[in-house]
């Protein structure tokens, strides 16, 4: 099985979206369809893109994990971008700066940095945003943060000049306009259920915060992030009262919903609550029957999430535009995958795509694909413009004498009646095989039940379970 690194840098024409040639250098030459929004712009009206959301690993292992994964991911979903969080106070500079570099110019995967600005000097902002730049990274999320917690609190205490020069989000939104004109594509954070706030827990509604967004927006964003919900109903009502707010200032602006898939009980719940997201009973009930058995909660969870898709598919239709879609993946792979496969996300490549293209060869051995297996039934052909648009890259199949489009289990390092059982569709995105078996590790560090207080990375905090 051959490996390789599809980079747009390369093989242009086969990666799903417009992308301009010009493309990001330290010399200092880029592309303007590196900026999120002007991507979304270049979609078809009646089309549906997603992004996907990583945070930088604490370890070197971490890291080599994240990096197989990414480039895995990206081939094989498609993401319009990927966001790097940033650690509050900026306790995860260099690292995040690190992952984004590793996604922006070594993946070639459009990138959005997010930026926090409370407890951070101007030094420690204007050295992120000119590493960014220098990077080639068009895009920053420009959130207000919080306090870092104790771990971080120390180290971070030295870097404080004492100047509270950044209060707010909208602080960072005009300071980046002002010292950085429009070289960024600007995002910013929005709470369909309010701002969790617990200082003011009176005052957590999309009423209370709703001055403050039309602030930032005037102030220079160019699209919006959602907070992670569970509840359509008060997705609904956001997305409504935006698009028909009196300032207009919303009616085309991209809105794009924050969706966490669901890795276990007690991280739904840890999380729901962190971010003042409600759970609807018809959520909690479905896996409150299933709560024992933790893969029946992912795939139940898979069930909840492709649906909500669907229906914030059906409320963006009432607005022109294409349908966007944010996950925040944790860091993880198989969950992601499954939904965007159900909620038919995953882009097909575009027509121009030949079966002599590299990507072709390398995914599916060269040639025509007049029809492929799943499950060693025969399927009708795929088109050519969507070959690879599946989350995995060929067919596995248990025969030893695999075809162009196929690769025998021994090929895609399948233990032999191991991991992978069954020759599915989603082999690679469910981390298995050569390309994924090192993907488990993290799954195991966050998700192992005997590893009940294990930390993982939310928001730019940490938690544990
Ligand atoms: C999509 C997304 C990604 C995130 N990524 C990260 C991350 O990578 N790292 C991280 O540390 N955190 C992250 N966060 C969390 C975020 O930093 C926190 O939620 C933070 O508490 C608020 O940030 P904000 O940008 O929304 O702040 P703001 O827009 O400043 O709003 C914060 C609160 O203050 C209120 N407010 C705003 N302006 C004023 C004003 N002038 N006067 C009075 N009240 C005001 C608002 O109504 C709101 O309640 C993310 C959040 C989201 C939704």
């Amino acid at each position: 099985m051959r490996l390789q690194l599809t980079h747009p840098l390369f093989f242009p024409d086969i990666f799903p979206y417009p992308n301009s040639t010009a493309v990001t250098s330290l010399s200092g030459t880029f592309s303007n369809m590196d900026k999120i929004t002007d991507k979304i712009a270049a979609l078809p009206a009646d089309a549906s893109y997603f992004s996907l959301e990583f945070f930088p690993p604490k370890t070197t292992m971490g890291t080599t994990n994240l990096r197989a994964r990414l480039d895995r991911m990206s081939r094989a979903l498609r993401p319009l971008f990927i966001t790097v969080t940033w650690g509050a106070g900026g306790s995860t500079a260099s690292r995040s700066l690190e992952l984004a570099e590793l996604c922006q110019r070594d993946l070639g995967i459009t990138t959005c940095l997010h930026l926090t600005c409370t407890n951070m000097n101007k030094a420690l902002v204007d050295e992120a945003l000119s590493a960014a730049k220098e990077l080639g990274i068009r895009n920053i999320l420009a959130l207000r943060g919080d306090e870092p917690r104790g771990e971080y609190r120390d180290a971070l205490e030295q870097r404080k000049d004492g100047e509270d020069e950044f209060v707010w989000a909208v602080d960072l939104v005009r300071y980046i306009r002002k010292h950085y004109g429009d070289f960024f594509c600007v995002g910013v954070a929005a709470y369909p259920e309010g701002h969790a706030d617990g200082s003011h827990p009176a005052e957590q509604s999309l009423e209370h915060d709703l001055p403050y967004l039309v602030e930032k927006v005037q102030a220079g964003a160019d699209f919006i992030m959602t907070q992670l919900f569970y509840d359509v109903e008060a997705y609904d009502k956001f997305e409504r009262v935006l698009r028909e707010h009196e300032s207009g200032l919303f009616k085309k602006m991209p809105i794009i919903p924050g969706l966490m898939p669901i890795q276990s009980y007690q991280i739904l719940k840890r999380t729901a609550k962190l971010s003042n997201a409600r759970l609807p009973e018809s959520i909690t009930d479905r896996l409150d029957a299933v709560r024992g058995d933790d893969e029946m909660v992912k795939k139940v969870g898979v069930d909840i999430l492709s649906e909500i898709v669907e229906s914030v598919k059906a409320i963006k239709s009432r607005t022109p535009g294409a349908k966007g879609f944010h996950f925040y993946t944790l860091n993880l792979e198989k969950a992601v995958a499954f939904i965007l496969e159900r909620s038919t996300l995953i882009p097909a490549l575009t027509p121009t795509v030949s079966a002599s293209s590299s990507f072709a060869i390398d995914d599916i051995r060269g040639g025509a694909v007049p029809e492929f297996l799943i499950n060693g039934e025969k399927k009708k052909t795929r088109r050519q413009s969507s070959v690879g648009s599946d989350p995995h890259n060929f067919v596995i199949v248990d025969r030893e004498d695999a075809e162009n489009f196929e690769a025998t289990a021994a090929e895609a390092g399948i233990i032999k009646d191991g991991v992978n059982t069954r020759a599915n569709t989603l082999a690679i995105s469910e981390g298995e095989g050569t390309l994924g078996r090192e993907a488990t590790w993290d799954e195991y560090v966050l998700l192992s039940p005997s590893n009940c207080s294990t930390p993982f990375a939310f928001q730019g905090q940490t938690f544990f379970q």
